[in-house]
């Protein structure tokens, strides 16, 4: 007797891990697991989520018109060319399986985000990871994996978890160099936390070629994870390709309202990411007193390396704090620690002293 069995690749992949939310014993824990926005979603956010509460039983615009329009009219954008997904996650899903199939590859750069080597498999085509540079995304590494069976290039830029980008001229070369039939994904999920000048989202790049999306997220700076909420912005064709490939309702009616309301409050944004930028410089400098090496992010987390990361997970834990273990992304010595609030940090800050000492 033989069991359903399923297409070859699926059980090559490792499930995805999310950052925990427990500690044993502690009757809150501390979360600074998943990079979630610090100061939470937007009140005027919170706001169009209840005022939904009496509208449970409709279906959602599944063209998600109001949602697109905003985030048209904010970030100066062709709505039409807009796809919004269920987190970018289900959109970088979605480019895997519309794009790639059996025998193709997908590339992406070691330390990467995990998920695009996960929905590669789920498609059946063979991951392929790039070597990096002083942990950051080297354009010729990239390059010199496209070959002939090269369906996509995925680039987190800024990436999860080195919290390195790479400026919009790298990102320039590493376009003009691939063919124009291999589509690049640049994975902007922390856009909105840079301040380099050098960094672009990459909406210019979309607006030039037909092979380059653009997605981005709700999760992080906006706080809305629990919605899941993303949208990409495209080539008509591909934008056309993802209207085909998605269910009709992706995204829910609580997460387009509360979408567009999270938008319009553009001082919230402001101030999650004034908020992030002065806790995230003031934890770096008190960790590297303490002598550990912190990696330069531009994000809202920082990559710390540890003699022995597993003990000083542990540690952490026991002080109430659950961060990171990045093993699975090639770096099992290092924690990657998300920016919370002040006392978050100070919370930290005291527990790593402790550790180092004792
Ligand atoms: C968090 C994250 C996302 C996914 O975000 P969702 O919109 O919540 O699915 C995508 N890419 C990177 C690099 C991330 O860190």
């Amino acid at each position: 007797m033989s069991a359903p069995t399923p297409r070859p690749g699926i059980l090559a992949i490792r499930p995805y891990v999310g950052g925990e939310s427990r500690v044993e014993g502690a009757a809150r824990a501390i979360k600074l697991s998943s990079n979630e926005g610090a100061l939470g979603a937007s009140p005027k956010a919170m706001e169009a989520f209840r005022a939904l509460a009496g509208d449970l039983h409709r279906y959602p615009d599944g063209g998600a018109e109001a949602l697109r329009r905003a985030i048209g009219a904010r970030h100066g954008l062709d709505p039409q060319r807009i796809v919004c997904g269920s987190g970018s996650d289900e959109l970088i899903g979605l480019l895997c399986h519309a794009y790639a199939g059996p025998g193709d590859e997908v590339v992406y750069s070691a330390h990467g985000f995990l998920m695009y080597p996960i929905y590669a498999r789920s498609a059946g085509a063979v991951p392929v990871a790039a070597r990096e540079h002083a942990l950051t995304a080297d354009v010729d590494a990239l390059l010199e994996r496209v070959g002939p069976q090269t369906r996509i290039v995925f680039l987190a830029n800024p990436n999860n978890p080195t919290g390195s980008y790479l400026p919009v001229a790298d990102l320039e070369r590493l376009r003009a160099g691939l063919p124009a039939d291999v589509l690049l994904v640049v994975d902007s999920a922390y856009a909105e936390y840079v301040t380099r000048n050098d960094y672009s989202a990459g909406e210019g790049l979309v607006d030039v070629a037909d092979n380059v999306v653009m997605t981005r997220t709700f999760s992080k700076i906006y706080g809305l994870s629990a919605l899941r909420l993303g949208w990409a912005y495209c080539p008509p064709a591909v934008a056309d390709v993802l209207n085909r490939v998605r269910s009709p309702f992706n995204v829910n009616a609580a997460a387009q309202a509360a979408g567009v309301a999270a938008l319009a409050d553009v001082a919230h944004v402001e101030r999650a990411r004034a908020h992030n930028e002065t806790w995230r410089e003031w934890t770096a400098a008190r960790i590297r007193e303490l002598g550990l090496t912190v990696h330069p992010s531009v994000c809202n987390f920082l990559l710390v390396d540890f003699a022995d990361a597993a003990d000083a997970d542990a540690f952490l834990r026991s002080r109430g704090i659950v961060v990171r273990r990045v093993g699975a992304y090639g770096l099992p010595g290092s924690l990657r620690i998300t920016i919370g609030t002040e006392a978050e940090m100070r919370a930290v800050a005291d527990a790593l002293a402790e550790y180092v000492r004792r």
